[in-house]
């Protein structure tokens, strides 16, 4: 590993170099001044040197590696019809399909000006609108790995001329499982190339991918490793495991919050909370790897036309969201590895604007509490939350999967009707009782009991395949209709 890049003072996009159709759409999108990723990334790029940059999300990096990109394959640019004109010359891995869709669209419009093809696959959808799309040829291609590996088999994708290739979020795509598919896919590409490396954390494994497979990089940094984001204010909310929900519908009307994502640990957890919110008027649902891709896609684009108050997640089925200015995030659950609570609250804060990471934290969660203090090399603001909203037992509180999937299905098709807020929430006149010390109650102990239910994701997944396997098959052995 090599040097680190100085920090440049201020900088404008127009310092770059960058050609005038790029600069219009940067334009467009109401950028203004460069991010201090892109500040860094986009000279060294432009220089063809590999970069291992260091930069959690919404730091703005997707443009960062993208504008360069665009810039050093323009002189290829062409509007011949014929496919062999225009070869994969840039691959963008992603470990999600979220992320892959939102790093196109992105890519997109900075190039919309230019005659680059680019195009996005993922698995969960299928395959043959994307097959017909690579055949007629694309310059900048993104994708998850396993659905790449897949086109490949089938031809459709042919990564002989690949000149450019990035790994984003390359510390998710580890912890999923993804290195057998990665190593296949590199592999496959020119050892002529520039690659690119982005990764919030830069773990052992990260560092060895990088030493592999990288050619003397610039190591950029915009934060330090594992640091949280200065503009997110985080509050630890001290509360009883079965007062929880109640917690989370007092956060988001006390805060009068109108977007807010709410993290679980678990599938089952989530889908469970959705639904608890729902009835307490929260207009919820979940997002995890038992949905379908079109699902989520729905859910997500319901929850960015501001139509979902609350999208419950689980840490894998949200990574790489990126939801302009959204204002809080709430950890229902604090997560099991330290590291996740870091990608949780990058969620909101993202591009200088600021935001409110809020996270429950119970008795029985003191061993996460300091795993993320250690982390972030810094304690937490822990205080008690009085939870006014009546908390609900419900005997059925776990459901059938499908009347789960059918109430959250009709949530974001718009077919249910949309419960008035606060219907069912009553600001209680504060009682004294509320600032009395602590007494676990008998509901907090069934609850804790009850979540034990919920598999527990471990610190570091013993085999990497279930894990894996929540986004619908990541990692599963290939088959060429695989999901993701
Ligand atoms: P990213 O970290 O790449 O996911 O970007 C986070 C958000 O910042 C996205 O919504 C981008 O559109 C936005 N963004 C990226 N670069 C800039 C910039 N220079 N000025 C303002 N917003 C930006």
């Amino acid at each position: 590993m090599s040097d680190t890049a100085t920090t440049p003072s201020t900088v404008t996009f127009d310092q770059f170099g960058l050609h005038a159709d790029i600069l219009k759409a940067i334009a467009e999108q109401g950028y203004t001044t460069p991010t201090p990723i892109q500040a860094k990334a986009i000279p060294v790029v432009l220089g063809g040197r590999d970069v291992m940059g260091a930069a959690q999300t919404g730091t703005g990096k997707t443009a960062g590696f993208s504008l360069p990109i665009i810039q050093r394959l323009l002189p290829l640019a062409n509007t011949s019809a014929s496919p062999a004109r225009h070869p994969v010359r840039a691959l963008i891995l992603t470990p999600t399909r979220e992320l892959a869709d939102q790093v196109a669209a992105n890519v997109q419009s900075y190039a919309k000006h230019t005659a680059l093809r680019s195009a996005v696959v993922f698995g969960g959808v299928d395959m043959n609108p994307q097959s017909a799309e690579l055949r007629r040829g694309v310059e900048i291609l993104i994708a998850t790995p396993g659905r790449l590996l897949d086109h490949v088999q089938q031809k459709t994708a042919n990564l002989g001329q690949v000149q450019m290739l990035v790994l984003d979020e390359a510390d998710r795509m580890l912890d999923m499982g993804f290195l057998p598919d990665l190593q296949r896919i590199l592999n496959l590409l020119p050892s002529e190339r520039q690659t690119l490396l982005f990764s919030a954390t830069f773990s052992p494994e990260i560092k060895k991918l990088a030493s592999t497979y990288l050619r003397d990089p610039q190591t950029i940094e915009v934060a330090r490793s594992n640091s949280t984001a200065t503009n997110v204010t985080q509050i630890v909310y001290e509360v009883a495991e079965g007062d929880k929900t109640g917690a989370v519908v007092q956060l988001i009307r006390e805060r009068s919050l109108k977007q807010v994502i709410v993290f679980c640990n678990s599938k089952i957890g989530a889908s469970r909370l959705a639904r608890q919110l729902e009835r307490d008027g929260v207009v919820a649902t979940a997002i995890h790897g038992d949905r379908t891709q079109s699902e989520r896609m729905q859910a997500l684009d319901a929850f960015k036309r501001g139509e979902i108050e609350a999208l419950v997640a689980t840490d894998v089925a949200a990574r790489g969201l990126d939801i302009a200015e959204l204002p809080a995030v709430i950890n229902f659950d604090l997560p099991f590895n330290a590291e996740d609570y870091v990608h949780r609250i990058g969620r909101t804060g993202r591009a200088g604007a600021s935001g409110d990471a809020l996270s429950l934290f119970s008795p029985n969660e003191r061993k996460q509490l300091a795993d993320i203090e250690k982390l972030i090399k810094r304690p937490l603001d822990v205080q008690r939350l009085a939870v006014d909203t009546p908390v609900r037992h419900h005997h059925d509180e776990r459901g059938s999967r499908r009347d789960r999937d059918d109430r959250s299905r009709r949530r974001t098709t718009g077919a249910h009707e949309r419960p008035s807020h606060g219907a069912h929430h009553r600001q209680q006149p504060v009682d004294d009782f509320f600032f009395k010390p602590y007494e676990p109650s008998p509901s907090a102990v069934s609850a804790s009991a009850k979540r034990e239910e919920a598999p527990a994701a471990p610190q570091k997944p013993a085999s990497k395949q279930p894990l894996a396997a929540l986004l619908g098959g990541f990692g599963m052995p290939r088959k060429t209709t695989s999901s993701n």
